[in-house]
């Protein structure tokens, strides 16, 4: 729909205007720092950072209500800026004009309820939001648009230059960094830094394929992490991996979809996420409490956090109820299926012991949980989501799987929505599905695949008499005979009935 045929009171508000004042908190020591130099740690205290709108509260001059207006209005516009994450730009990235926004398709997944099967076997209401439907099919995405925007309106503005973007991965980041920086090329250079043998090969294909720089390290992505922070420590690269603060901002967009999706009546849900290195439920929580704080939802949805038993340290963090004998101990992680989750020294800790403390504060000390369970879970559920019509992949099994054990343990009011984050396309992680259909799991892994969800093609062999159109070109009458025996040894398989 075009600006002018917007209700008058709406025109002005569609499009936004540059405000605000953006600073980067130090979780640490509190101190304040300026953007204009791209920033992952304190100078000072060596701990995390997370951007924070100083001027926050000019939002709350308008009602929760012309929120819900604007943005709901925005959906209609077909302004590029718009169409992605920035359709919340005040909450998101307020001070970067939309000139300088970088749109390549992300954000505005579908939520896909589920059939009636998976809701018993859940034992509860349960919807996917498929961000495996994002340009390079993760939500990775989210927080890249946001970190390439703002870089992209630094190289505009500022005149940076030669800025090589790099970032370590467990897969699915290197995927998307590569992804925008190919769209900024000439003026930025990706470099990605992988474990080696530690991502599937969509996931090694995806950067190659943008002209990324992909380097190998031997070792998990914990061990790719420690280089990576040394390099930006040390040398003038740009750091997108969600040490970056802007990564986080563009990942609140899952939180505010979600909520626009339900015509912002949220406070039924259970939002459900996995964790590897904390990023995208610390920008999940964020995101509601924003919304909150603006009275665009007048409820906090429940949270669930879910980990695997082979990469466990969120979990094991919060397993300790009492608040002041919590420690965090980071763990050695052992072979996940899920892959993308498998960290064992989350860089975002500290902001999910900030948020949840926030979150809970609201919401009440129940509002944010987080549940294990194991790699036979993970795939035994991931592989029943999409035989009952989903694309999940194994991160997104992880979701099902645990919302199932946290409805069996009390944990989630079972009369609550759950709404499971399948953060990646199965596609994928296909080489997991790979594993299990052919029982080649290695040992560590823990998985033992059931025999009624394994599959395999079956192949049609002809015997010497039937003709076989792999041997060459085949006349009518040989063609006929070929299809003829192919269809009846298919109706044998399928058990097809034969017509009158
Ligand atoms: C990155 C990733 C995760 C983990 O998200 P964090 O923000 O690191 O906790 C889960 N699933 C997929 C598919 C991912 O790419
Ligand atoms: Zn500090």
């Amino acid at each position: 729909m075009k600006l002018d045929q917007f209700p008058p009171e709406m025109q002005s508000l569609v499009i936004p205007k540059i405000s605000g004042r953006y600073l980067y908190r130090c979780l640490g020591c509190e101190e304040l720092y300026g953007i204009e130099e791209l920033l992952y740690t304190c100078p000072k205290c060596g701990s995390v950072l997370l951007i924070e709108d100083m001027q926050w509260d000019r939002l709350k001059e308008i009602p929760g209500q012309t929120w819900r207006k604007i943005f709901d209005y925005r959906k209609m516009s077909n302004l590029g800026a718009l169409k992605g994450i920035y359709l919340f730009h005040e909450l998101i990235g307020s001070i970067i004009p939309l000139e300088d926004i970088v749109y390549l398709g992300e954000a505005h997944t579908p939520v896909v309820g589920a059939n009636a099967v998976m809701k018993e076997w859940v034992g509860m209401d349960i919807c996917f939001k498929n961000d495996g439907q994002n340009p390079s099919a993760s939500f990775k995405d989210r927080g890249m648009a946001s970190a390439f925007s703002y870089l992209n309106y630094l190289i505009n503005t500022r005149g940076v230059r030669d800025v090589l973007a790099i970032c370590a991965s467990t897969g699915d980041t290197s995927a998307a960094a590569a992804l925008y920086a190919s769209y900024l090329c000439g003026r930025v250079k990706s470099a990605v830094l992988l474990p080696s043998g530690k991502v599937t090969p969509q996931q090694l294909g995806q950067p190659l394929g943008s002209g990324a720089r992909v380097i190998e390290i031997p070792g998990v992505f914990d061990d790719c992490m420690k280089v990576v922070e040394y390099l930006s420590e040390n040398y003038s690269v740009a750091l997108m991996n969600s040490k970056n603060a802007w990564r986080i901002l563009g990942q609140e967009s899952y939180s505010y979809e979600v909520a626009q999706s339900f015509d912002y009546q949220v406070g039924g849900l259970a939002v459900v996420a996995p964790i590897g290195n904390a990023g995208n439920i610390t920008a999940i929580m964020a995101g509601f409490l924003k919304m909150y704080d603006l009275g665009v939802i007048d409820a906090l949805p429940a949270v669930l956090g879910v980990q695997s038993e082979h990469a466990n340290p969120v979990y094991l963090y919060y397993r300790e109820a009492e608040k002041s004998r919590r420690k965090f101990h980071p763990v050695t992680v052992r072979p996940s299926v899920a892959q993308a989750a498998m960290i064992g020294n989350p860089v975002s800790m500290p902001r999910v012991i900030r948020l949840v403390e926030q979150y809970r504060k609201i919401g009440g000390e129940q509002s944010v949980k987080f549940v294990q369970i194991s790699e036979q879970e993970i795939m035994d559920s991931m592989l029943f989501a999409n035989r009952n019509g989903h694309i999940a992949c194994t991160q997104g099994g992880e979701c099902l799987a645990g919302i199932r054990k946290a409805v069996a343990e009390n944990l989630v009011d079972a009369k609550r929505t759950a709404v499971l984050d399948a953060t990646a396309h199965a596609l994928k992680f296909a080489v997991f599905q790979d594993k299990y259909f052919s029982d080649a799991f290695e040992p560590e892994f823990e998985v033992s695949p059931k025999k009624p969800m394994q599959n395999a093609p079956f192949s049609i062999s002809l015997p010497g008499s039937v003709p076989n159109p792999a041997a060459g070109s085949l006349g009518a009458q040989e063609f006929d005979a070929f299809v003829r025996y192919s269809a009846s040894v298919i109706a044998d398989v399928l058990e097809l009935k034969r017509l009158g």
